[in-house]
């Protein structure tokens, strides 16, 4: 069985990164399995050089090894178009040219805008676009992002489920994120179109991460069944909150783990601040 801790190289790790990394890493260990570490760094404008051999270093200080070269999602853009060119033959997706603005000026216009759990979901304005637009739109000069057509994908994938080791079986609502972007201008890929086709790639048998992140995981079932990809389990993590509540952010450079280590503080101490892993990592 594999795991992964997935970090973004864009900033110092601190403890909501040291608690999912023991997450990942502890379940393997209890299931005799292998953890994977996977940068996730798509984000090209906003990540550091730096920021991965620290985060290699830092977990290694907290006692975390990783057996196998780490992946960079930046070295795996050709794989993220080749899943990309499959879900466009199945024709459950589509190219969006719309700006951020064009989609804000959409929605303020709309009496009632589509919700998710992050605000408004995109309206559809580009669901449908004929050739022809679409070829004018192209010749302009325009670049698409692509979303997927989650009604097509509901329709093709027919009911969903994903098991989660703290909650149980949940039923996938395809529609949660709506047409999401599954390319990016950009980068022509997203954090969904990655993170499925990585799983697939690595053999992810458990996928654990942030119970934030559970809203994803119904695109991403939709995808893997799309797609052909194993279904793996899961384990959404409870988040590491300061005494306020507060999710930590990693800009808050106080709890980065290297100012705790330079300030003289043991892993031990680390890992007593941290919250009680799952059960599931202790079974
Ligand atoms: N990079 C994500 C995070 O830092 C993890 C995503 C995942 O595990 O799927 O929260």
């Amino acid at each position: 069985m594999f795991t992964r801790f997935a970090p973004s190289p864009t900033g110092l790790l601190h403890l909501g990164h040291a608690y999912a990394a023991e997450v990942a890493f502890q379940l393997a260990v209890r299931r005799g399995g292998t953890c994977l570490l996977r940068f996730e760094d798509i984000d090209h404008t906003r990540i550091r050089p730096e920021y991965y051999e620290a985060a290699i270093k830092d977990l290694d200080w907290l006692g975390i090894r990783f057996e196998e070269t780490p992946w960079r999602q930046l070295d795996r853009l050709d794989a993220y178009g080749l899943t990309l060119e499959t879900l466009k033959s199945l024709g459950v997706v589509y190219p969006c040219f719309c700006t951020r603005r064009e989609i804000e000026a959409e929605l303020d216009a709309m009496t009632s805008a589509p919700q998710g759990p992050e605000g408004p979901l995109y309206p559809g304005t580009c669901r449908g676009l004929g050739a022809g637009k679409i070829a004018a739109l192209r010749a302009e000069g325009r670049e698409p992002a692509w979303r997927i057509d989650a009604a097509a994908a509901a329709e093709r994938c027919g009911p969903l489920t994903f098991e989660d080791l703290r909650f149980g079986r949940v039923e996938v609502d395809p529609f949660l994120l709506g047409d999401a972007v599954l390319a990016r201008r950009d980068i022509g890929t997203s954090y969904h179109l990655a993170v499925v086709t990585d799983d697939a790639a690595q053999q992810i048998s458990h996928v654990t991460r942030g119970e934030d992140l559970l809203a994803s995981t119904h695109l991403h079932r939709v995808l893997q069944a799309l797609l052909g990809f194993p279904e793996p389990r899961y384990l959404h993590h409870p988040l590491v909150t300061d005494s306020s509540g507060r999710r930590l952010a990693k800009r808050d450079d106080a709890r980065a783990l290297r100012t705790y280590r330079e300030s003289g503080l043991s892993p031990a101490e680390i890992h007593a601040m941290l919250p009680p892993l799952p059960v599931a990592c202790s079974e």
